[in-house]
């Protein structure tokens, strides 16, 4: 097998900042040793090694492997993918001793920090027992904040059996994308059950959402952060000013307990606005929900979810008909933030 990686190197001579946090994940791997050859694509020079490689197999981003093995290449630009497939067997950070936070001054410490900089925080002290909440685009910017960190973590995501088909292709091309596995949490069967057998399959239009993502969401939260220390959420002050209005960056999670004594909860997005994580999301090629093309902003279950008129806040095209002070769904309430 012959590895080659191609890193980039700007107009301006720095080196490319991802291509540096992917050989930063090599090494705490141990598999920078089997990297065989380094071709650099200098961003200012098409006819360097590296853009000539890029042009060859049509790849414009940087960093990417190609791996030669019995006169076949395979070409990566997931690192984890890369990972995942070319060395199953890598070493894996492992899980990070866990002891309790003093949230106050942890607040103090990342607040004004960066997205990246609060997921390599709680990654660094929580590795995979840090779980990420996974459905929108927000939360696949921090997946890739993520992935790019170099650290083990954890992703689940809340199958309520309620989702757009386009939701579950989405879910599948991020798991793909990453080469990560995706907990998919679904609601007890029995209580499903019961809620339809005595409600209907659309009762939250007469009486409101609380009951049934309770059943849908709510539990089987509670069952994936039962097996977390922290877990990170793509919440973000500007979405919802009636019931976001104190979102911290970091807390306690007093709504829901993890394995140990206490459960914090991470919110690195907080203080980013749409644009920004969109800009996020176009400058990293971040897989993204197809729905978004079609004025969808804020996606949740099909039944509650409808596209978002123009001027229209984000929120107000989830659970629409009921009042703008009770469009949550118990999953961040009184949840230090
Ligand atoms: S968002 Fe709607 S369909 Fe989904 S769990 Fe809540 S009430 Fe049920």
């Amino acid at each position: 097998m012959h590895i080659t990686m191609v890193k980039k190197e700007l107009a301006d001579g720095q080196p490319c900042k991802k291509c540096m946090q992917a050989e930063e994940m090599l090494r705490v791997r141990d598999v920078w040793d089997r990297i065989d050859d380094v071709v650099i694509a200098d961003e200012a020079d098409p006819q360097s090694d590296g853009m000539k490689l890029g042009a060859k197999h049509g790849i414009d981003v940087a960093p990417f492997f190609i791996v030669e093995e019995s006169g076949e290449e395979t070409v990566f630009t997931s690192i984890a993918k890369f990972l995942k497939q070319t060395f199953p067997d890598a070493k894996r950070p492992s899980r990070k001793a866990t002891g309790t936070v003093d949230t106050v001054a942890a607040l103090d410490e990342l607040q004004g920090k960066t997205p990246q900089e609060v997921v390599n925080w709680a990654l660094s002290r929580y590795g995979n027992g840090c779980g990420f909440a996974f459905s929108g685009a927000e939360d696949v910017a921090l997946i890739d904040m993520a992935a790019k960190s170099g650290h083990a973590f954890t992703v689940f995501c809340l199958d309520t059996g309620r989702l757009h088909p386009e939701t579950y292709h989405f879910i599948e091309r991020v798991r793909d994308h990453y080469g990560i596995e995706i907990s998919l949490m679904s609601p007890r069967a029995t209580a499903v059950e019961a809620l339809v057998h005595g409600k209907g399959l659309f009762s939250f239009y007469r009486d409101g959402h609380s009951e049934c993502c309770a059943v849908r969401k709510v539990e089987p939260l509670q069952r994936a952060l039962s097996k977390l220390d922290a877990w990170v959420t793509g919440q973000r002050l500007d979405q919802s000013p009636a019931t976001r209005s104190d979102l911290n960056v970091i807390g306690k999670d007093v709504a829901f307990s993890g394995r140990g004594a206490e459960l914090i909860k991470f919110n690195p997005l907080a203080a980013w606005s749409s644009a920004q994580v969109w800009a996020y999301i176009r400058e990293e090629r971040v897989p993204y929900n197809e729905l978004h093309d079609q004025g969808f902003i804020s996606i949740g279950c099909q039944p509650c979810t409808r596209a978002s008129r123009p001027g229209e806040h984000e929120r107000a095209a989830r659970w629409w008909w009921e009042d703008e002070t009770q469009r949550e769904c118990g999953l961040h309430t009184g949840a230090g933030d």
